[in-house]
This record gives C-alpha cells, structure tokens and sequence, in this order.
C-alpha cells in the first residue's frame, strides 16, 4: 500500500487536502491524473447505468425491460428531510476518548486481548489490524507488566482478538496510546452530520446539514420526475454528487474520507417484483467491478446477516474488495445494494417511521403526534393500465467513486520487469488500469528530436486530442518515456520513427503485453478509439 501512495503523490494522482497547512484529516485532493482517473469511473458508471442503458429491451437477467434517468441535487436540503430520513436521529457511531492520551476512537474500530499476568487481568487495545495487531498487543502487554521479550511465555492470553464492543470492564482496558488502565471514556454517541447555518444568522432555527448521502434528493425528487418525465415502473433515478460524514476516525488513504462522492441509483418497482430487482441489481453491480478490472478473487458479493440489516431491509448485499491495507482475508465495501421496501417514500410522505412488529409506523413524539412530520404529499404511484395506486419498492446500488476509484488503482499497480533502453530486464512499475479508466489512453512520442519526426508526432497528436486525453513528449531517451507511461497506466504509446517519413507508418505499444506492431500513421484515431472502447484488438 505504501508503495501505491507513494506513487499516488509522486504522479501526482492524491494529495491530503490543504498540505502545506499541514493537512486536514479526512479530505483529500485528486491531482492533475487523479481528477482524470476519477472523471472516468464516474463517467464510466454514468454512461452504463443511465445514457447507454436501452430501455427497450431487458437487459440479460432482468425480469423486464426498465428506464434510466439522472438527477443533480443540493447538498444542503431542508433539514426536516434529515428527520424524515431518520438520519438526523439514527446516523451516528459510537466514539470513546483516551483522558490520558486525549485521541478519539471509534469504539468498533479498537480491538484488544485479554491477557493475565500474576493476579492481574487486562484488556489490551489496539486500532491496527491483523498481524501488527497481535504484534502491537503483545508489546504494550509486555511494557505494561515491565516485562522483556524473553519473558513472554509468563503472560497467560485469554482471548484471541476482540473488538472492544464486546468488553463490559472499561477500567481493566488499557487504551490503544495509554500507559495506565482505564483511561477510556464510556462509549457515546455521535452524529455523522457536518452541521450549518443557512442564511446570516445562525440559531438553531437555520441550522442545516451537509447532506451524508445523494440518495434522499432523488427520493423527495420522485414526483417531479414522474410528473415531468414520460417514465414509468420499473424505472431508476441516478445521481452522482459529493456527500459529507464526519468520521470518527477517517483512514485508510480515501477509504473514509469525511467528503467523498457517491454514485447512487434509486430503483422504484412493484412490491411484488422488488426480490427479482434486488438479485438483478446486486449481480449486475457486481458484473460491473468485474468488467472494469478488478479480479475476482479480491472481489466478493456478501449478503448482510438478517442482524445486520436495517430495521426497514428485507435484505443488503455489499460489494467488497480486499484492499491491501486490510488484514488477509478481510474485505473492505465499496458499494451496498440494498432492499429498501417502501420505507423512504413514505417517511416523506407520512413522518419518521419506526418499526411495531412486522409493519412499519410513523413514530410518536411524548405528546401522541408524529415525532417528524413527513411532507404530506402523495408519493404514491398510479398505474394507468392497472388502474392500481401503490408506493413502489426501492432497490438501491450505492457506490462511493473514491472507494471504486482507490480499488481500481490498488488493482492495477503492479512491479514486473520490461526491457530498459538497453533491453536488459530491468524492474517496471505499472499499472494495469482498464482503458476506459486510464487518464491517458495514448502517448505520441518522435524517436529523436530531429529529422521531421516532431512535426509528424505533433500532427498525431492533433489529430488524437479531440478523441481522447493523449500526452505528447519528446525529451529523453524513448525507453524511458514508456516507462514514465506505464507508471501512470498509459495503455498505448505511438512512436514516430525513421521509417515513418519512408512509408508512413508509427509503431503502437502496448503496455501490457509490451508488444509492438506498425500502424499506418493516418489510421490512429480509428485505432485508438477503437483499442480504448475494445472493438478493436492487439494483433495476435
Ligand atoms: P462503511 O460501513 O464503510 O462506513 P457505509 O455502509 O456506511 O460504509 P453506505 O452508507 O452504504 O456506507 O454508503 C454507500 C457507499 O458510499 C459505500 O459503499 C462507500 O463506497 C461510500 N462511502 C461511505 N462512507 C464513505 C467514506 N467515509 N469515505 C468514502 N466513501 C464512503
């Protein structure tokens, strides 16, 4: 991982927010590469799930044929959404303080072993994972009890890992950055929301939220687009747009960033089809990483446990990716697809709802009335041939743009061994980004400086620009100005040389298999483009 940040800083794809003021943890910057790779994973997701999506025909595994259709909506909305939503008094983590380190932790996030030694039983906490867990864990044991590490075998391990959620004893734990024990504070809770004021002044009465996701614009949005649109059930909203979390404990590179953008897409069904959407969905959000790259074998669809479901999902699946920060064998989410029944359209209908039994009710407040009162429109559906009026079901696929566009990266680095200058085998640095990803798909480079093979690279390059990003570099020798390519996941390399003046022809590179072959100069745009949307192929 370290090797991938490093690169990432070095080619100029991610710098920490605000770094020469030190940084702001959580808030990260893409650079002059980073801004076009993440461009392309959204636009790459923008143009499959919304303008390329055909709704006259059902796409393979989809019970029926269904439309598509995009929104864009604030980031600060009416704080009553919020209540509705139930984030205002549901989205919150738990976080516990170090009195005697003053750090903040979030309290599922800090795990531990409990150990004895003599008559003494503690729990000792850690915030790393896997091996440098244990490792960490058994340092702190040893310095605690004033032991060496020859002496380890006198300390008596209860327990394997375990999160501290699971510790009932605060004063026995010895926190992840304390000498002495019992220097946590009892778990409490906080709310994710960044808080603001709109408008000059700033009571309680103008506060605001940064919205913590893009998903209740497109639900408070469902009648406009329904009465100003043609669509009819089944159909999608999509939404792509930066949300706002005020992590705990953000980390993990962009993993849990504070502001990072999602891509969202509501889909609205009848209740009756919403199981066959969901299993659609979840396959097709899947298949999508899978065509973009990533390997399978760091890819996994988990179904949510019914404990972990909200109170309002008949059923969650999570994308996941092992990324190489996580421990092996952990997996970290890049994209929930989640069943959401009817509960969004009617808490803004209706009023916050809360689960009584198996049905759900709006919740009361001490004086018998609605705790949030909904909007009070009607977001109920009307089926002119069935003459039916019904509140769709919701599936809803929620990626984060940062997640995908991290993994994509994690993915694609890789160390081999190419010829150098000299074709001897020498270490490579590449990454293997899918060409509809990659920042640049082609670098035009003239063998030498001299002998009109400028001018022709330049006339390449011309003619390339309106098609694609494509780089253009005519200084040092040319073995390293692939290399410079490969490092930032150039697929092709076009270089003019002295036969091209004899018969007009460049070479093509490729960067994967490295192979070269001759194309005619003219047939550049049409080869490119057509290597870049794969309809056209390396020659074998
Ligand atoms: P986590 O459990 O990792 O906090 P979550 O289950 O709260 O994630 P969702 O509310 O389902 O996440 O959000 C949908 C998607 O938005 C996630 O799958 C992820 O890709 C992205 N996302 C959520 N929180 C963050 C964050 N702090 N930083 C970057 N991306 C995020």
């Amino acid at each position: 991982m370290d090797a991938i940040v490093s690169l990432c800083r070095r080619r100029g794809f991610m710098f920490q927010s605000s770094e020469i003021y030190g940084g702001l943890n959580g808030f990260w910057d893409y650079g002059p590469l980073g801004v076009e790779l993440k461009r392309n994973v959204r636009e790459a997701w923008w143009r499959d799930m919304v303008t390329s999506h055909n709704e006259l025909v059902a796409p393979p595994g989809a019970p029926s044929s269904f439309a598509m259709v995009g929104l864009d909506c604030t980031i600060i909305m009416h704080p009553q959404v919020w209540k509705c939503s139930g984030h205002y008094d549901l989205f919150h983590d738990y976080m516990v303080d170090c009195r005697e380190s003053k750090r903040r932790y979030r309290h599922d996030q800090v795990q531990g072993r409990w150990v004895v030694k003599d008559d003494q039983r503690i729990f000792v906490a850690t915030e790393l994972v896997g091996a440098e867990a244990e490792e960490d864990v058994l340092h702190k044991a040893l310095k605690f009890f004033g032991l060496r590490a020859k002496d380890a075998e006198s300390l008596r391990w209860e327990s394997p890992l375990v999160s501290l959620t699971t510790v009932e004893r605060f004063d026995r734990v010895l926190a992840p950055d304390a000498k002495t024990l019992g220097t946590l504070t009892p778990p409490r809770e906080f709310n994710l929301m960044f808080k603001t004021y709109v408008g000059a002044l700033s009571g309680e009465e103008n506060a605001a939220f940064l919205r913590p996701e893009t998903a209740q614009g497109i639900f408070v949005n469902f009648k406009n687009v329904l009465d100003s649109t043609r669509v009819k059930l089944p159909f999608g909203i999509a939404q792509v747009g930066k949300s706002f979390r005020n992590e705990i404990t953000p980390r993990n590179f962009t993993f849990r960033s504070r502001e990072f953008e999602q891509m969202e897409i509501e889909f609205f069904c009848r209740p009756e089809t919403s199981r066959a959407w969901y299993e659609y969905w979840r396959n097709r959000r899947y298949q999508w990483y899978v065509d973009l790259g990533l390997g399978r074998e760091r890819l996994r669809l988990r179904d949510h446990e019914p404990s972990e479901l909200s109170h309002y999902s008949c059923g969650t699946a999570d994308v996941e990716y092992a990324f190489p920060f996580l421990a092996p064998g952990d997996f970290g989410e890049l994209e929930g697809v989640a069943h959401r029944g009817d509960f969004d359209l009617r808490s803004h209908m209706e009023g916050k709802l809360v689960r009584q039994g198996d049905a759900l009710a709006v919740e009361v407040g001490p004086d018998g009335q609605p705790k949030y009162r909904g909007s009070g429109r009607d977001l109920a559906y009307f089926d002119d041939e069935t003459r039916e009026k019904f509140v769709p079901h919701v599936i809803e696929p929620s990626a984060g743009a940062d997640r995908a566009t991290l993994a994509f990266l994690c993915e694609a680095y890789q160390e081999d061994e190419a010829p150098d200058e000299s074709g001897k085998p020498a270490k490579r640095t590449v990454l293997r980004l899918h060409p509809r990803l990659a920042p640049i798909k082609a670098a035009v480079f003239p063998l030498v400086k001299k002998d009109g093979m400028p001018e022709i690279a330049r006339d390449i390059y011309a003619a390339l620009k309106p098609l694609c990003n494509v780089f253009y570099d005519e200084k040092g020798a040319v073995g390293r100005r692939y290399r410079r390519q490969d490092e930032i996941g150039t697929p092709f390399c076009i270089t003019v040389d002295s036969q091209t003046a004899a018969d007009g022809t460049v070479t093509i590179r490729d960067r994967d298999t490295l192979k070269q072959w001759r194309i005619r100069a003219d047939d550049c745009p049409a080869v490119i483009s057509g290597l870049i949307s794969g309809t056209a192929q390396i020659p074998e």
